[in-house]
C-alpha cells in the first residue's frame, strides 16, 4: 500500500485548474483574434493564461517529486525534500503514536521515529491508520479493518435497541419533483436489518408517490441497493469506518 504525501494530490488540482485556465485563455485568445473581444478584456485574458501556465508547471512539479511518504508491507519510507530519506522497517516498529500532526514510530530498540506530518487531519489519521494495519500484516496478524470485518462487535440498533452484528446505515430522504428536483428531508437512518428494511420500505412508498416519473429511476435503485445490504453479514462499510477510526485513535494515542 502505498500513502502519497498531500502535495501529490495539490499537484493534481493544479493541473487541472491549469489546463481549464488554459481552455480558456485560448478560447479568449481565439475571440481577441475574430476581434470578438474588448480591449480591456485582453489584460484579464493574458492575467488567467499566465496563472494557468504556472499553475500547471507547480502542479507538474508537485506530481514529479517522489512521495514524501510511502507505506508498504516492508515498511515505513520517509522522503523530505531538504533532509535525508529514512527507511523504518516494521520488525523494527514496537508502536504507532499519533499526537496532532506528530507520528511518533516506537522502535523495538533504539530511538523513537517521529514525523511532522503534512496536510488535514483525515491525511494525517489514514496516515496512522496504513502504519498499524501495514506494521500488524508483517506481524503475521489481521490489519485493524479486517480484524473488525472478521470478527464484528455487537452494537446496538437505534430504532429497537436490539442488539445485532450487522448494523446498517442508509441515508433516507423524500425528494420532490416538481418543476425541479429537491430534496424535502434527509435522515441517516442506522438500525439492525430488520428496522433497516421498515425504513426502507417507508423511503420507497413515500418518494414513489413524490418522485412519480422519476421513482424507478432513482429512490428505486438505492432502495435495492440498501435492501440486497441489508442481508449481507457483518456492519455497513461507513460503520465499520467509524469503528475502524475508533480503534486506530485508542491504540494509537
Ligand atoms: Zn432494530
Amino acid at each position: 500500500m502505498i500513502v502519497r504525501d498531500v502535495s501529490q494530490f495539490r499537484g493534481t488540482f493544479r493541473i487541472c485548474f491549469g489546463i481549464v485556465g488554459m481552455a480558456l485563455t485560448i478560447m479568449d485568445l481565439r475571440h481577441i483574434a475574430e476581434g470578438g473581444l474588448k480591449p480591456d478584456v485582453h489584460g484579464v485574458s493574458i492575467v488567467i493564461g499566465c496563472l494557468s501556465l504556472w499553475l500547471l508547471y507547480a502542479g507538474i512539479s508537485a506530481r514529479r517529486r517522489p512521495p514524501m511518504i510511502r507505506i508498504d508491507q516492508t515498511g515505513f519510507h520517509w522522503k523530505p525534500q531538504t533532509a535525508d530519506a529514512l527507511d523504518v522497517h516494521w520488525h523494527d516498529v514496537a508502536g504507532v503514536t499519533q499526537s496532532g500532526k506528530q507520528l511518533i514510530l516506537r522502535t523495538q530498540q533504539g530511538p523513537n521515529h517521529t514525523f511532522k506530518l503534512s496536510g488535514a487531519d483525515h491525511s494525517s489519521s489514514r496516515i496512522a491508520t496504513a502504519c498499524l494495519s501495514e506494521s500488524f500484516r508483517a506481524q503475521g496478524r489481521l490489519s485493524v479493518r479486517d480484524a473488525i470485518v472478521a470478527a464484528p462487535p455487537v452494537l446496538h440498533c437505534e430504532e429497537c435497541g436490539k442488539e445485532t452484528k450487522q448494523l446498517k446505515t442508509y441515508l433516507s430522504y423524500v425528494a420532490l419533483l416538481a418543476q425541479v428536483v429537491g430534496t424535502i428531508s434527509e435522515t441517516r437512518v442506522t438500525a439492525c436489518p430488520s428496522c433497516i428494511r421498515g425504513s426502507l420500505y417507508k423511503f420507497v412508498l413515500i418518494n414513489m408517490v413524490t418522485m412519480n416519473v422519476m421513482w424507478p429511476i432513482v429512490p428505486l435503485p438505492y432502495f435495492l441497493y440498501h435492501w440486497i445490504n441489508s442481508f449481507r453479514s457483518g456492519h455497513s462499510p461507513a460503520i465499520v469506518d467509524a469503528i475502524e477510526e475508533e480503534a486506530v485513535r485508542r491504540l494509537t494515542t
